[in-house]
């Protein structure tokens, strides 16, 4: 908790008076940020780090291995799901981009097997992306695996976003646009999903 306070005084003393009047602004007014982001929980690729982005601009969800489950209404607790539904539907956000990352342990869980303390839930969740795990398998390169599993994550991801109703309304009607990309923990540089599936530099 010591690190924490020492950031929080930091945050006090050199953010907040330079973002004090944005922060008033979104309070008064409310958040309408045009972008949401669902990207890994993995402590080394922050969305609004990686996009340089200030308090207000994007909406996101953080989870393992930045999955997105396909559409179940039904009584279970889906806190990703719920997080669209909001995004979308309420905040209306215009772009939706998924965004994974190189040496996610999500996928590498779902490629070598999920550590045996991470049963209850972990092993679950990540089942969402099964198939990457079939199409990393099938590469030849074994040292590529890793990537292909995460590329194919993000695209199982935008596929079951499609499967939620009013996604898939939004982006017919050019009020939504889906975007896959891929972040290099230690390149610093992003990827994005091309329109023949391929992911290269914006
Ligand atoms: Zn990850």
């Amino acid at each position: 908790m010591q690190e924490l306070l020492a950031g929080y005084r930091r945050f006090r003393e050199e953010i907040w008076p330079r973002e004090q009047a944005r922060f008033e602004a979104l309070a008064a007014v409310g958040q309408s940020p045009k972008t949401m982001v669902i990207a890994c929980s993995d402590s080394r690729v922050d969305p609004q780090m990686i996009f340089a982005a200030a308090p207000g601009d994007m909406f996101v969800v953080r989870n393992v291995a930045n999955l997105v489950p396909p559409y179940m209404p039904d009584a279970a607790f889906h806190g990703t799901s719920a997080a669209v539904e909001f995004g979308v539907r309420v905040l209306g956000v215009q772009e939706l981009v998924v965004m994974g990352h190189a040496l996610c342990g999500g996928v590498t869980a779902l490629l070598e097997g999920t550590p045996p303390e991470a049963g209850d839930f972990v092993a679950g969740w990540i089942s969402i992306a099964a198939r990457a795990r079939d199409v990393a398998l099938r590469c030849d390169i074994p040292d590529q695996r890793q990537e292909v599993g995460e590329h194919e994550a993000v695209r199982i991801s935008l596929a079951n976003l499609m499967t939620f109703p009013f996604v898939a309304e939004a982006v017919a009607a050019g009020r939504l646009a889906l975007r896959g990309a891929h972040f290099g923990v230690a390149t610093g540089r992003l990827v994005l999903l091309q329109p023949d599936g391929s992911f290269a530099p914006p």
